[in-house]
Formats: C-alpha cells, structure tokens, sequence
C-alpha cells in the first residue's frame, strides 16, 4: 500500500484536502499529472484576478496575504498555493496521472500513467475545469481563419488589429472580449446563446460574491427578485446594447443549468463603448463565413471559444456508478456513493457562494469523515 489515502490533483481542492488530513495525523499521497504546484492557475489569462474577495478565497490553515490586495491576481493565487503547499508540508507526486480507478478487496488501486497505486481511500480533486469543451461545428474546416479555446487565450496582444468573434458570455468568455477591446483588436462581438446574469464585482464597497454566500440555499423566488435590483440598480438594462436580461434569475438558473452568473470587469463598458458587439450564438461554418443562430454571416479573422470545459472524471470512475448523467459526481466531501466506500470527491461543483469556500467546508468535512473511518 502506497498511503492511506491517496488525493488525486493537486490544486486548491487536493492541496486544502491533503492539509486536512495531515493535521489530522492521517497518511497522505498526493498525485499531479503537472509538473507543480499551481499549474492549473499558471495557465490561466493573464489579466484574470480572483471573483471572489481574498478573504472569501482562502484554503483551511492559512490566510492569503493582505498585501495581495482585495481581488487576487492570477500570479498571487500562484504564489499562494505554493505557499500553502510548503506550509502545511505537502509534497505532491508530479507526472503522475491517475487513469482509472478500482476496487481491490478491502483497499482502492489507482492505474496511472507511472505505475499502479494502492490506498484506503482515495480523494478526487482533479477539478472541474479538467479538459476544455471545444465544440465540432459543422463545416469547420472551411474556416480559414483561426479557431481557439479560451484554454489557450493569454493576452490581446497577438489580437491586435484582428476581428475577434468571441462565443460564450459566461465570466471567461464576457473577460476576454472586454480584454480584446482594451487591448486594440479591431472588432470584437460576442455570440450569445443565452443571456447571462450580468452582475457587478461589488455594490458599493461590499463584494457581490460575499452578499451570495447564502444564495445555494435560498429559494429562488426570495433571492431572485434581490438580484433583478441590484443587477437593474448596478448594471442597468442592456438590451439596447444587444444583450436582452437573462431569461432566469441567478439561483433558479444555477439549479437548472449549473450555470452561474457572469460577473462584470469589463465588459459593460465595452458593451456602451460599443467596443463589444453581442450577436447571435455560433451554428455553423460554411464556404469560410462563421454563420450564427439567425443566419448572420460573420468573416472574422479568429474564433475564441469560450465553451467551458468537462472535468474528465468519466473515464476515471464513470465505470463505479458514482457519476450522474451529466458527469458530476453523485457525493461532495464527506459523504460517499453506495458501493464506492472511501471514494470522495472535492472541489467538483459549481456552488453560487464560490468554489474556493465551498472547497474548504468540503476539504474540512472529508478529512474528518475519513480520519474517523481509518481509525
Ligand atoms: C478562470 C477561473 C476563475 C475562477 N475564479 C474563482 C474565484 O474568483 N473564486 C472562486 O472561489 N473560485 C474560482 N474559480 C473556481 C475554482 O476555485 C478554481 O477552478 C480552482 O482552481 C478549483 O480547484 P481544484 O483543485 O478543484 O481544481 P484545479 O485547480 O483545476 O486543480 C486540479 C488539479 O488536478 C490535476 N489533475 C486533474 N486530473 C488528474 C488526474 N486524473 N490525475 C492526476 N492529476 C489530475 C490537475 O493537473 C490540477 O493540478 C475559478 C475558475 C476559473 C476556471
């Protein structure tokens, strides 16, 4: 047996996990596929700072510094995370990628790409933003411009000049067009499926997020009708700019969807500049023109597809019936799937009050169920 437990990942969910069970005495093995501490974050836009406030983002066991300021920069989570590691002592196992996990008697064995390995019980914390989501369009391959994932959007600066087609306004997709229009593409729009809930960073001097950390457990007709205000009071009507309302409130669209609100840094600005068009969703390609949802036919030079991402869990356990339909694990922290004992998962949801706070709870929460069934 290589551990008692063994937390696949190495990000927030795994490093705040790991934290948890050492303090708890217990023994843990962390595994990465990347190559160190942060890599999830390293990658990401280079203008990208925390939604959530520093103190609504911080991992069990440690503060994030003040003097990284109010809304943390991608870098600074960086160099938090590498903080955390050294602080609560984990070493992770880096290169080693966890491929399909099974049941073995009484233990689990994890096959990964650098040998099988054996524990008690096994934590996954791979993310949710595992393997980006890159739609086949049809006739694709008649574009001759250039199609790329958000995933490998870095800065404006290579699109400088360009007409950028951006699709999806969720919050990747809403920041990198505004990053587009302030960073001097020539035309930048924005294809639409479905209105988001474009809500401000802060009211006032109170952060938006924070006001929301109740909203996963109100009713939607009493949190609702509060967030039409503000978003009326602190955003305004946007339809006139081409972005209609969101056809559900923030909570009853987070419970259908899974979709949560598309925070504002930008991009209302750019929307009454007029530096950011709305259009129509992406449909189709054809004879070299982006062709949307109500036939507009569109020559830009680059799509960026802000399309999300799957967490690529299927795989891994979709064969252990732990899984529902739509890939999202049945059970968060503590709590186990009937005939998958000792497998848990953590950070692999999408809740309203932010997922670095709900990755605490569920870090905390888990060490203390398995500290209690190893012993
Ligand atoms: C652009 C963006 C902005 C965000 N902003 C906020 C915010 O402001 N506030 C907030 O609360 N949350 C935010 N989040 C959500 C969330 O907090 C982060 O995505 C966070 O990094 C999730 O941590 P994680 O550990 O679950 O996943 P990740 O950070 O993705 O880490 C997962 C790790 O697991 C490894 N891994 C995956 N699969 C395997 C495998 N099979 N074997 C081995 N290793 C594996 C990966 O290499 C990675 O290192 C944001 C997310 C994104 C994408």
């Amino acid at each position: 047996m290589d551990a008692d437990v063994l937390v696949v990942g190495a990000g927030p969910a795994g490093l705040a996990t790991a934290a948890c069970l050492r303090r708890r005495g217990v023994d843990v093995l962390v595994v990465d596929r990347g190559a160190a501490v942060g890599d999830s974050w390293r990658a990401r836009y280079d203008r990208l700072h925390l939604h959530t406030p520093r103190i609504q983002s911080a991992l069990p066991g440690l503060r994030v510094p003040r003097r990284y300021g109010r809304w943390v920069s991608r870098d600074d989570v960086v160099a938090y995370l590498g903080e955390y590691a050294r602080h609560h002592g984990i070493r992770p196992r880096f290169g080693t990628e966890v491929r399909r996990l099974e049941r073995d008697g009484d233990l689990w064995k994890a096959e990964t790409d650098a040998g099988p390995l054996q524990a008690r019980q096994i934590v996954l914390a791979g993310g949710w933003n595992g393997v980006p989501k890159l739609p086949s369009w049809p006739g694709q391959e008649s574009f001759g411009g250039e199609v790329l994932h958000s995933s490998a959007y870095r800065n404006p600066a290579p699109f400088r000049g360009r007409d950028v087609l951006v699709v999806g306004a969720g919050n990747t997709g809403a920041e990198i067009a505004a990053d587009l229009a302030e960073g001097g593409a020539a035309r930048v729009r924005l294809a639409v499926r479905t209105p988001p809930n474009v809500i401000p960073r802060q009211v006032g001097p109170v952060p938006t997020t924070l006001l929301g950390i109740t909203l996963d457990v109100s009713p939607a007709w009493l949190a609702d009708p509060l967030n039409r205000f503000l978003q009326r009071r602190f955003i305004g009507d946007l339809t006139s700019y081409g972005l209609p309302a969101a056809p559900a409130g923030v909570v009853a669209q987070a419970r259908a969807t899974g979709v949560t609100p598309t925070i504002d840094v930008g991009l209302v600005r750019e929307l009454r500049a007029g530096r950011v068009t709305p259009v129509a969703a992406l449909d189709r390609f054809e004879e070299g023109a982006a062709v949307l949802g109500d036939g507009t036919r569109l020559t830009p030079d680059v799509v960026v597809a802000a399309t999300g991402y799957t967490s690529g869990l299927a795989p891994v356990v979709g064969h252990l019936g732990v899984l529902d339909d739509r890939g999202r694990p049945l059970a968060h922290g503590r709590h186990t799937v009937a005939g998958a004992p000792g497998l848990r998962f953590v950070g692999l949801a999408n809740p309203l009050k932010g997922l670095l706070l709900q990755i605490g709870l569920d870090a905390r929460a888990a060490a203390r169920a398995i500290a209690g069934e190893l012993s």
